[in-house]
């Protein structure tokens, strides 16, 4: 059976990232989505096990020295890692497993995993990311103010990626990515 592909994702907050991969893992016999660990608090409506594994730090970094996680960062103050263990029964059952993750545990898979492809989703302009930001009222105004300063950081990153796709109208970004996926599962080497 042909091995799938290991596809890391990332995309400042509010790029939409998550609109697009929700249509994209609607096909869930082709994509396998790593749950991440992580430390913050649930937002509402998210689920343990479903959205995030939520840890408390010690939690946390019992499972760092343990070696459990494939990468871990700290982001805004909180801990994210991804599990190991999932990742190579998926990819051995033949599906993509999606990792959703930010830009410094990307960049830490760059070096572990030469196997692994790199997909920057970033917004049609910075101030349509602040709107966004805003508008999804999952924050309070600092936090925002955090994560829209965190998110001009990351935009500078996409140089480091292998695909970038714009995140202007919905259907074409979604299209864009599913190509991307394609061109990576037909890739020789
Ligand atoms: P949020 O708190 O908005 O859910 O996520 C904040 C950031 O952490 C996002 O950029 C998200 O992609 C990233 N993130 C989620 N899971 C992981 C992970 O397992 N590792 C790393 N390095 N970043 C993650």
């Amino acid at each position: 059976m042909k091995r799938g592909r290991l596809i890391v994702v990332s995309a400042p907050s509010g790029c939409g990232k998550g609109t697009i991969l929700g249509r994209v893992l609607q096909d869930r016999e082709r994509f396998f989505y790593s749950v991440s660990a992580t430390t913050r608090a649930p937002r509402e409506g998210e689920e343990n096990g479903v959205h995030y594994l939520f840890y408390t730090r010690e939690a946390f970094e019992r499972c760092i020295k343990g070696e459990l996680f494939l990468e871990y960062a700290e982001y805004c103050g909180n801990y994210y890692g991804t599990p190991l263990a999932p990742i190579e029964v998926h990819l051995n059952m033949g599906q993509d497993v999606i990792l959703e993750i930010e830009v410094q545990g990307a960049m830490q898979i760059r070096e572990k995993r030469p196997d692994a492809s790199f997909i920057f989703i970033a917004p049609p302009s910075p101030a349509a990311l602040r709107e966004r930001l805003t508008n999804r009222g999952t924050e309070d105004a600092e936090t925002i103010e955090k994560r829209v300063q965190q998110a001009e950081k990351e935009l500078t990153c996409v140089d480091a990626y292998d695909y970038c796709v714009i995140n202007d109208d919905l259907d074409t970004a979604v299209a864009d990515f599913l190509a991307v996926v394609r061109a990576i599962e037909l890739k020789v080497k």
